[in-house]
């Protein structure tokens, strides 16, 4: 069978029949942006490390709705840098304790929060009480406890909370729903996912607790468990797992591979692994009771393909995925509408990997409320 590739409009025609039903497909809809056409929210890259650089600056620049104003940053030669190559006014750059004086400051009306894991409560809630809508990175906190707290303080504040789930934008994933949602191989039953890569520096916060919260379940297993969620539509009701550490001179603190598993009330089986060690794993495999589909690589920035059980393959065109992510939540603000990535979505994964771990420590299967 031939390959299955639709440009992004027909995609976009296609999905926008499915996404009234659907929310996790709700936000490719195209839609009439009755304000200020021209309005573009600026925005604040709080954190200009790996993903900043490489991805969140120069999508920026692709974005419709969105622009670079503002940076926060703890080091003063990289706010140079970043001052000279994105055109940044002295006025609109911050460190992580003056952050309050954004107050007042019109250039920004987003903070996208970008530092490690354990730190985003802290610049989030800056970032609220500063009268700012928060866009934070997954995963969204490290505790169930403080990432209640963000959403809490969003809401107090009255802004936008959204976490960095580009995933929900992407057309291929988004085909994957389509997929589950129209029954195409009749009920789903059963999912495999993994991501994971061999993680480099030993002296970097992923591999340290405190800052990292945990190790690959945290950074990419999320994905993987994501990927459960959108497809299943359906939260775990129960999950088991195991770890395995092969080299504990790295991996002193956080796990170096994890396995769980989940069930979930319609009784579909996830089985789910994540990595720091093992090149190569990134996908996912959904069975259902007359065929199966999968996505290999399922994960990445871009090149996202995968086929049928019969051979048909599943391909977009590339989008940036970071670009179209911030466009949707300045477009929520722009039309006073809530995001389909909230806090709350953060929350309930967090909350899930609390639980996994806790199965790892219990050796026990533990049962999500
Ligand atoms: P990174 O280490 O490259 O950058 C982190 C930044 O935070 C650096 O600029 C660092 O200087 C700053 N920082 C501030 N306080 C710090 C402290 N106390 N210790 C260490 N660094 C501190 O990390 P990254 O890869 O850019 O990841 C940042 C966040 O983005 C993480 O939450 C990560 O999970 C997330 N992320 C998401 C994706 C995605 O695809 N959505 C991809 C990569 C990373």
């Amino acid at each position: 069978m031939g390959a299955q590739f639709q440009t992004r409009r027909d995609f976009l025609k296609t999905s926008a029949l499915a996404a009234a039903s659907v929310p996790f497909l709700g936000a490719l809809a195209p839609r009439a942006f009755a304000a200020d056409p021209d309005r573009k929210l600026g925005f604040a890259l709080a954190g200009l490390g790996n993903l900043s650089t490489h991805q969140l600056a120069p999508a920026l620049q692709k974005t419709k709705y969105c622009k670079l104003t503002s940076i926060v940053t703890g080091q003063p030669a990289k706010a140079e840098r970043w001052k000279v190559q994105y055109n940044i006014p002295d006025k609109n750059i911050y460190n992580y304790d003056n952050m309050w004086q954004m107050a007042g400051n019109p250039d920004i009306d987003v903070v996208y929060v970008v530092t490690p894991n354990a730190l985003h409560a802290e610049h989030t809630i800056k970032a609220a009480k500063a009268g700012k809508h928060v866009l934070c990175e997954k995963p969204m906190e490290v505790s169930v406890e403080k990432s209640q707290q963000m959403i809490d303080e969003c809401k107090k504040a009255g802004k936008q909370l959204a976490i960095g789930y580009r995933l929900h934008f992407e057309p291929a994933n988004l085909e994957c729903v389509r997929l589950v949602r129209e029954k195409t191989f009749g009920d789903l039953r059963m999912i495999e996912a993994g991501f994971g890569f061999p993680i480099g520096d030993p002296t970097q916060w992923r591999l340290n607790k405190a800052l990292a919260g945990g190790g690959p379940l945290m950074d990419v297993g999320i994905y993987a468990l994501q990927a459960t969620r959108y497809l299943s539509g359906e939260e775990p009701a129960e999950v088991s797992a195991i770890t395995t550490v092969t080299d504990p001179v790295k991996f002193k603190e956080v796990e170096e591979s994890i396995v769980w598993q989940a069930k979930f009330p319609s009784g579909i089986l996830a089985h789910c692994s994540a990595t720091y060690k093992v090149p190569g794993t990134n996908f996912f495999r959904a069975r259902a009771d007359r065929g199966w589909f999968e996505l290999d690589p399922a994960f990445s920035y871009g090149g996202i393909r995968g086929r049928h059980g019969d051979g048909q393959a599943i391909r977009f065109e590339d989008i940036d995925q970071f670009a179209a992510e911030m466009d949707d939540f300045a477009l929520c603000i722009l039309e006073n509408r809530p995001t389909k990535v909230p806090g709350e979505e953060g929350l309930r994964d967090v909350k899930i990997m609390m639980a996994i771990y806790e199965a790892v420590k219990t050796s026990k299967t533990v049962k999500l409320a």
